[in-house]
């Protein structure tokens, strides 16, 4: 018995120290599924910025090729102007003619050259690489003529693209201001460099089907661009974010724009020239930039939900195997505590039994020696009983049994009180805190009860059922709770020496 309460505490013991299982197992795969997810945002997150950082790169890279090349082809007008220009001190016919030949001679050795032009003070042609001159023609009306006959300046401008009045094509207009020997203003002289060029110029740059590539004037009036669109030369971007916001901010830069032409999302990597008045500016569309990441991250995604699923499926799986675990280990747990029930539980009359008694026997005798308190046991037997089924038989015999047990019952009241079959038609009564005075009193109290009950006992005196009873109270001095059985059955013997029927105090 003492195994089985070794038992009952070792489960409570584990019982506080064990962890929730079905919590721990939500939570477990809770965790597991957040830090899943995680990785994944920050999977997704780091490939979006690694492509963006790589397309700012290209994007970079691209507007400083552009600008480099840019610079070349006006470089080189503008060392064909200065030629030009120290020409032109000499104006005699014969001058005129061989600077006429020299321009030709540049027009078609240079590449992006159109034409060349030299206007007088009052814009009427004086010179120019086209065979063709308009009679009477004068460029007086022109903006690139305005300027530099009212500013002094001598650096080269580059004006908004127009079509040539020559040859109808789209050319932007290169000039310069011509100076006479004291500084006053003598003309202009002009290259005008075929847009087509830029075209072929652009096109020779890789970006993707909705990439652009410009060349804007710093004010923002765009005068090549790619894809080439007519109505788009002269256009403003003025109020366009890199206008209006970067290049104030830097010269040079790479940013995300919304584009206010066709509201395509792109990247440009834009710089304004360090030698000409110009922006470039270069840029793949943002879809194309993370196409390759939106492709990686839907399938990441896919492998991502599986992963998830599976997951999820397992954790339902686990929870419904964790909660019959639980739910078997309940029932186990209700049964085990029938059976100790059971087992404790005299089985005729619903006391408690002998192991019972004995279980607490030394529970409550140790108690008493420590509170150095009475500890009383009653022992008690019915009288004449043998003879008692003779005559009536066993199944009245067990009725009889069960009568006195529910008269002691009946008297003990107390939660600490013991009462329980001790074997046959014998009865104890363990009474812990209990003076020898208190125990007597509940004896005869018990036998007082049983005799009332006035069972028929033909055979014993007085014609009824009785019992006699020993009682046995004492506080503990030694370990041996024993003596509580021992004496209290003697003092029982006693009483049926007596004669019966009555109870006997141990001496
Ligand atoms: P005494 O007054 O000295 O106690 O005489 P007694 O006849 O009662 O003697 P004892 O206590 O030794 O008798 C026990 C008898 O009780 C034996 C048996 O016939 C009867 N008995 C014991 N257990 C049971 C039981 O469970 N049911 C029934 N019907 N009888 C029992
Ligand atoms: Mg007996
Ligand atoms: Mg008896």
């Amino acid at each position: 018995m003492d195994g089985n309460i070794d038992n009952i505490a070792e489960d409570n013991a584990l019982e506080s120290r064990r962890l929730p299982i079905l919590g721990v197992t939500i939570a477990f795969l809770m965790v597991v599924a957040v830090s899943i997810l995680g990785i994944y945002g920050l999977q997704v997150a780091s490939s979006k910025a690694h492509e963006l950082e790589q397309a700012r790169l290209v994007s970079g890279n691209l507007a400083l090729s552009i600008a480099q090349q840019a610079t070349d082809t006006f470089d080189e007008a503008n060392l064909i102007l200065e030629e030009l220009i120290e020409r032109l001190d000499d104006l005699s016919p014969e001058a005129l003619e061989k600077t006429q030949k020299l321009m030709k001679k540049r027009v078609a050795a240079t590449e992006q050259l159109h034409g060349l032009f030299f206007y007088d003070r009052q814009g009427n042609w004086v010179l120019t690489s086209f065979d063709y001159k308009p009679p009477k023609a004068n460029n007086s009306d022109r903006d690139y003529f305005k300027f530099h006959q009212e500013n002094a300046t001598l650096a080269p401008r580059v004006g908004e693209a127009l079509q040539s009045k020559t040859t109808g094509d789209w050319v932007i207009p290169f000039s310069r201001r011509v100076n006479d020997a004291d500084g006053n203003f003598k003309g202009v002289v002009l290259a005008t460099i075929k847009l087509a060029y830029f075209d072929t110029f652009f096109d020779r740059f890789s970006i993707d089907d909705k990439g652009a590539i410009f060349l804007a004037l710093p004010q923002g009036t765009i005068i090549a661009r790619r894809p080439f669109d007519e109505k788009l030369i002269g256009a403003s971007l003025a109020r366009g974010e890199i206008f209006s916001v970067h290049i104030p901010r830097a010269p040079a830069d790479t940013v995300m724009v919304k584009s206010i032409i066709d509201g395509v999302d792109r990247l440009f990597g834009y710089q304004v020239l360090h030698k000409y008045p110009l922006v470039v500016a270069a840029a793949n569309s943002r879809e194309s930039i993370l196409s390759r990441w939106r492709a990686d991250t839907y399938q990441l995604t896919a492998m991502i939900a599986v992963v998830l699923l599976i997951n999820l499926m397992i954790g339902i799986l686990l929870f419904k195997q964790v909660r019959k675990g639980l739910l078997v280990e309940g029932h186990l747990k209700k049964a085990r505590a029938e059976l100790q029930t059971l087992v404790l539980q005299d089985g005729l009359t619903g006391l408690a039994n002998r192991r019972h008694l004995e279980r607490n026997l030394e529970l409550e005798w140790r108690r008493a020696a420590r509170q150095r308190s009475s500890i009383s046991l009653i022992m008690l037997d019915i009288d004449h009983f043998k003879t008692f089924n003779d005559r009536y038989g066993h199944v009245a015999g067990d009725h009889c049994i069960c009568a006195v047990a529910q008269a002691i019952k009946q008297s003990v009241h107390r939660p600490s009180d013991l009462a329980v079959r001790y074997g046959g038609e014998e009865f104890a009564i363990l009474l812990p805190d209990t003076e020898p005075g208190g125990a007597y009193v509940l004896a005869e109290n018990i036998r007082l009860a049983v005799q009332a009950l006035a069972i028929d006992h033909a055979e014993n005196a007085g014609g009824v059922v009785t019992i006699s009873l020993g009682v046995y109270t004492c506080v503990p001095a030694s370990s041996d709770f024993n003596t509580l059985l021992t004496r209290a059955d003697s003092a029982l013997y006693m009483a049926k020496r007596s004669g019966r029927n009555q109870t006997v105090p141990s001496s």
